[in-house]
């Protein structure tokens, strides 16, 4: 094919989809397009996600993928589907959550093999939207796309961010705020909330055909085990929060709709970064009892994971009590896993290479002292980079704390604790812990610039920033500092 200029055109909307979940039963979906949009403009383009789909970014820009990623054109080979699925949130039980403000398009096999899915969020009222406008505003499809893609170039799995676009149209929230779409990519939408779904409904046949669908899907190698299954799901959970963590994430809405099956972070609403550590942060405008504050994370994918168990209860044995009995060996394994990624995390983050007995002890007088002193969480730990090849860079790290001997006493153990070539040990830790976070007070300055004056410049700078983490550059050097006083933001609002 080609246009009136002689260039040679790719028709665009051809994308190679293969939709699995469309093959399931009508009674996992409801089947609907997106609702088109009057403007749609393109804001923002992933070029790099989207060569890693097999798709060629410059025909993504083309008018026609333009349409198609703001909902107004459905692609050759999509089916547009809205998930059910249920969902414990802040612990109270909804039985039908489901797809409210998002569609999948369909799934792609990506360059490596792996299947993953197109899904537009913000694309338009669903089945599932209650009353909801199924509208997504410009600030929290920012704030997925930064945080998102700041999470990947942390080596956190999530799900990604390809596209953003401004719709033209306007969203009421408590006042009228831009409308957009995001176009999230990942490993797949099922969620803990998915099998709580069927399992209200007592619909085994679902059950055992959504976790076939799972296993053939993410867990090829537990061969139709369902409680090897449940394993696989507990141990990339655990290993998932462990490393939110160790970088000072809290997500902030950890209900059972927003857990992956697939063990990637989902759902970007009310989350930060901690700037000063303290274990009892929280951010969430909503989560007012503090169930998901940082040092709960743990605690709460446990709590996720037991109602996951709950849900194969049926699949793993036709006897109730061994089924149970099951469940509960299986879910006593979470505790371990998740020490054993946390306390591995820290022991990287502190230059050590093997492990040894009061490590933990170690890791966590220092997590005290810096709770107790104020100190940055990210500044301190890339402060001790340095400070691990050269104690004359102790002067940096000091800084952080309000009262400079409680690290003094705590940098003696540590000191006597290391081994090793001092290159080696900072070259290795420089590369677990990141110069650059996105830090609150950065992000909201980016949303507001975009929302209030249509400037996209600080998003693009704080996205550039971001996505190459662990690398100082000195133009940036702002942007490793935590707010000012008057900068600081204390709360997060999920703005759905
Ligand atoms: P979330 O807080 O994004 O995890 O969403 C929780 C539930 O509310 C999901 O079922 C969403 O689809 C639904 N939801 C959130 N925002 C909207 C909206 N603007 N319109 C319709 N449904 C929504
Ligand atoms: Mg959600």
């Amino acid at each position: 094919m080609a246009n009136d200029t002689g260039v040679p055109v790719f028709d665009t909307l051809r994308w190679p989809f293969d939709n699995s979940y469309a093959r399931l039963p009508e009674r996992f979906y409801a089947r609907l397009p997106p609702t088109p949009v009057t403007a749609p403009r393109l804001i923002k383009l992933n070029e790099a996600l989207a060569r890693e789909l097999g798709l060629d970014p410059r025909h993504l820009a083309s008018p026609a993928t333009v349409d198609m990623l703001a909902g107004n054109r459905i692609a050759e080979g999509s089916e547009p589907i809205a998930l059910a699925y249920a969902g414990h949130q802040f612990g109270n039980f909804v039985p039908q959550l489901g797809d409210g403000r998002a569609i999948l398009l369909g799934e792609i096999v990506d360059t490596r093999g792996v299947r993953r899915d197109i899904q537009l969020k913000g694309s338009g009222p669903t089945p599932f939207s209650r009353r909801g406008d199924g509208r997504a505003a410009l600030g929290p499809v920012l704030r997925e796309y930064i945080v998102s893609e700041a999470m990947h170039a942390l080596g956190i799995p999530t799900t990604r961010s390809l596209a953003a676009v401004l719709t033209g149209e306007e969203v009421l929230r408590e006042t009228a705020l831009p409308g957009a779409v995001l176009t999230r990519v990942a490993s797949s939408h099922i969620r803990v909330g998915t099998f709580q779904y069927f399992a209200a409904r007592r619909d085994i046949e679902a059950l055992r055909l959504l976790a076939d669908h799972v296993i053939a899907r993410h867990y090829p190698e537990t061969t139709g085990d369902y409680r090897a299954l449940f394993e696989a799901v507990l141990a990339r959970q655990a290993a998932l929060v462990a490393r939110w963590m160790n970088v000072g994430f809290i997500h902030g809405v950890m209900n059972t709709d927003n857990t992956s099956i697939a063990g990637e972070t989902i759902d970007y609403g009310p989350c930060a970064f901690m700037d000063a550590y303290h274990p009892n942060t929280v951010f969430s405008s909503i989560d007012q009892g503090g169930r998901y504050a940082y040092a709960n994370q743990g605690r709460i994918a446990a709590w996720n994971l037991a109602r996951f168990a709950e849900t194969l209860l049926p699949l793993f044995s036709d006897d109730d009590d061994q089924a149970l009995a099951q469940a509960n060996e299986s879910l006593q394994k979470f505790s371990g896993l998740f020490a054993d990624a946390w306390f591995s995390g820290l022991r990287r983050k502190l230059g050590l290479s093997d492990a040894q007995p009061d490590d933990e002890k170690l890791a966590q007088d220092l997590l005290n002292a810096m709770a107790a002193n104020g100190a940055d969480f990210t500044l301190t730990f890339r402060g001790l980079c340095d400070a691990a090849a050269d104690p004359d860079a102790d002067r940096v790290v000091r800084g952080q704390f309000l009262d400079p001997t409680a690290y003094d006493s705590w940098a003696e153990r540590w000191r006597r604790r290391l081994s090793g070539d001092p290159a080696t040990r900072r070259a290795a830790m420089l590369m677990v812990n990141p110069a650059y976070i996105p830090r609150n007070h950065r992000v909201e300055a980016a949303l507001a610039a975009a929302i209030q004056d249509g400037d996209f410049q600080p998003f693009e700078t704080l996205l550039a920033v971001v996505s190459r983490p662990f690398e100082e550059r000195p133009e940036f050097a702002a942007y490793a500092e935590p707010p000012l006083e008057d900068e600081r933001v204390l709360r997060t609002f999920c703005g759905t």
